[in-house]
């Protein structure tokens, strides 16, 4: 199994964790960052994690999004082009309250994500987007500007926008979040399996939703797992017939082999 959405540099005791990994069959693990220091940390773990393989990719999340340090990551994402397989995470949040109403942040969210959209067109990588409470309009910078390859990661916006997602073939990935949250229940049911993919987004926390005795954890890539055996439930699909389809998509997604 491939976790395809995987936040390392941030996990405690990362030895473990990828040992963990190993030990329950996970293959490979698409690292994602989230400012510059994390782009140069996954960087770093992928050189030398080979089982599982760790793939990289180099973004700025919205919530990190600072564009003082936005040209040296464009130069370190270049430098290290043939190493990344994503540009990723990138998007825009406008959930909280807060953000809303501060006008500077709003536009700096805007000038990161745009120019890291134009870098992946640049330099032919597919992107995964974050899009919290602007659903559309991270659609439409992506759309727009011709990428091809993308991910809406966590998607779990409203469906119109999701359907335009799918038609674009795009891809959304289910995570820990189809154990309670609704939306993104729906949202998963609704995509068909060839446009999805499996994640953990770890070290997200895990509630307690698994019926599995556990409290609440902080979750690590072998929770992949446990996202595998919650989308199966919702759609009602075998775990060894879907685990191949999402990991195929991965691969086709990310050209990894
Ligand atoms: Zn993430």
């Amino acid at each position: 199994m491939i976790d395809t959405h995987a936040h390392l540099e941030q996990i405690e005791d990362l030895d473990k964790a990828l040992e963990n990994a190993r030990n329950d069959g996970i293959k490979g693990i698409v690292g994602v960052s989230v400012d510059l220091e994390s782009s140069k940390k996954i960087l770093d773990i992928s050189k030398v994690s080979s089982d599982p393989i760790v793939y990289a990719g180099m973004g700025m999340h919205p919530s990190e999004a600072n564009p003082d340090d936005l040209e040296e990551l464009v130069d370190l994402i270049k430098e290290n082009v043939s190493r990344l397989k994503l540009i990723g995470e990138i998007g825009l949040d406008f959930f909280y309250k807060w953000v809303r109403k501060d006008d500077q942040k709003k536009k700096e969210q805007r000038e990161v994500f745009q120019r890291l959209v134009e870098l992946a067109k640049d330099v032919d990588l597919p992107i995964s987007v974050h899009s919290r409470g602007k659903w559309r309009e991270c659609f439409e910078t992506v759309r727009d500007r011709g990428i091809k390859d993308c991910v809406f990661h966590w998607f779990s916006g409203p469906i119109d926008v999701l359907d335009d997602i799918l038609a674009q073939g795009y891809y959304v990935s289910a995570t820990p979040s189809i154990a309670y949250s609704e939306q993104s229940q729906e949202v998963v049911k609704h995509a068909p399996i060839e446009q999805t993919l499996i994640e953990t987004d770890c070290p997200v926390y895990y509630r307690n939703k698994f019926g599995d005795g556990k409290d609440g954890f902080r979750s690590e890539p072998k929770d992949v797992l446990r996202t595998l055996k919650l989308y199966c439930k919702l759609k009602e699909i075998d775990e060894k017939e879907a685990a191949l389809v999402l990991n195929e998509n991965a691969r086709k997604l990310f050209r990894i082999c």
